[in-house]
């Protein structure tokens, strides 16, 4: 059997990874990963559904047994990737969508780089401030810090196998599907494609 597909989306804060990644979950067969964070639940978020909340303590312990496929810090909190369940999944030909920030994307690109490794930019500078002012859930000084990283991270994008404008949401998901169609015809992941054929 073909290993999965291991998906990692990832980009600026206000990028619109987030709306997107939800909607590629609703129209294709991909399971994701539930991470790790030592940043306090939001409303309405639910543990173990939307991220497993725990400790500094908690978090120091899992990274010291070696637990995450990546982690990262990120504005003053840590979040983790735990690693069993992702690679479990990649094995049994289970694709597996992460959407995780641009460190983290990066440093799994290291240990993992069959996975495809897509940026999500947005359209504009002035739209991504919109986004995040929009989001409220930041004070000022927190959305401007947001706002500076994300310029920053832009240029990273260029380390990444592809890179999707959210111009819109349906067009951003439309790309990524096709990404996603073409990857799984590169030869070289299919292990049984000439087997196939002579069997038939
Ligand atoms: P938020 O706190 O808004 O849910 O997420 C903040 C940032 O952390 C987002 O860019 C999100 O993609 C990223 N993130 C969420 N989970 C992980 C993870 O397991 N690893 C890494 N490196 N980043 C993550």
């Amino acid at each position: 059997m073909s290993k999965g597909l291991l998906i990692v989306v990832s980009g600026p804060s206000g990028a619109g990874k987030g709306t997107i990644c939800k909607e590629l979950l609703n129209e294709l067969d991909l399971n994701i990963s539930i991470s790790a964070t030592t940043r306090n639940p939001r409303i309405g978020e639910v543990d173990g559904e939307n991220y497993f909340f725990i400790t500094k303590d908690k978090f120091q312990d899992m990274l010291l047994e070696k637990q995450f496929l990546e982690h990262a810090e990120v504005y003053g909190n840590y979040y983790g990737t735990p690693k069993s369940n992702v690679l479990d999944m990649l094995e049994e030909g289970k694709d597996v969508l992460l959407e995780i920030d641009i460190q983290g994307a990066l440093s799994v690109k290291e240990i993992y780089p069959d996975g495809v490794f897509i940026f999500i930019l947005p359209p504009s500078m002035e739209e991504l401030k919109n986004r995040i002012e929009k989001r409220g859930t930041e004070t000022k000084e927190a959305m401007l810090n947001r706002l500076e990283s994300a310029y920053k991270e832009l240029k990273y994008v260029f380390k990444y196998d592809y890179g999707v404008l959210n111009d819109t949401v349906e067009s951003a998901v439309d790309n990524i599907k096709a990404i996603i169609k073409a990857e799984k015809c590169k030869v070289n992941r299919q292990k049984n494609l000439i087997k196939n054929i002579e069997e038939v």
